[in-house]
């Protein structure tokens, strides 16, 4: 309690960024705190959505996902895998496309990064819509992964996020308004 409280207080919460209305929730200063970081640590793997032998790999989201992702892989013995924005990688990928408030956003992994049958955590920073998180499961899923569950750091309530994943198992470490 008292460490969750600690970790809470951490995230930093940059109101009209990155456009106005917007409150931006910052979860780098975790990372620079010694205390933070391990609290944070230890409390993604207690928070699981899924037993730790459900999955072989944990995939992280471009790009601070990707900054929990190989952490927790590392903590749990499993491997990592880099869900990648549009552009960033060599050909042939896979893709996903989702929609944004305007526009549209794509999602990549190389094309054999996931093996048919490989189980798969996916972890990111923050689920606010869930479209980044859902994306990114379709393509592992398009890829022959099966998607286990979802693990966040923040989860924005309000947003209903949670509706777009049915019964998978989700879970997120501090809900925020
Ligand atoms: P969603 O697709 O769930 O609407 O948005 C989640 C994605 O956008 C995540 O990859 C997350 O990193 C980023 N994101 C959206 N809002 C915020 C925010 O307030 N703070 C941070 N750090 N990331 C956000």
């Amino acid at each position: 309690e008292e460490d969750a409280q600690y970790l809470v207080s951490l995230i930093r919460t940059v109101p009209g960024f990155p456009k106005k209305d917007v409150m931006f929730r910052d979860f780098i200063p975790v990372l620079a705190d010694q205390r933070g970081l391990s609290i944070m640590m230890k409390a993604l793997e207690l928070a699981l959505p899924v037993s730790v032998d459900s999955f072989d790999y944990v995939a992280g989201l471009e790009a601070r996902g990707f900054l929990i992702g190989v952490p927790l892989a590392a903590q749990l013995g499993k491997g990592f895998l880099a869900v990648r924005k549009a552009g960033k990688l060599p050909p042939e990928t896979l893709n996903q496309s989702y929609s944004l408030e305007y526009g549209e956003a794509t999602v990549e992994i190389e094309k054999d990064a996931v093996k048919p049958g490989d189980r798969v955590l996916v972890v990111d920073d923050l689920m606010a819509t869930g479209g980044t998180a859902k994306a990114s499961a379709d393509l592992i899923s398009k890829a022959g992964g099966e998607v286990v569950g979802f693990s966040f750091v923040m989860e924005l309530i309000g947003l209903s996020g949670r509706s777009d994943f049915e019964d998978s198992p989700i879970s997120s470490l501090v809900t925020m308004p």
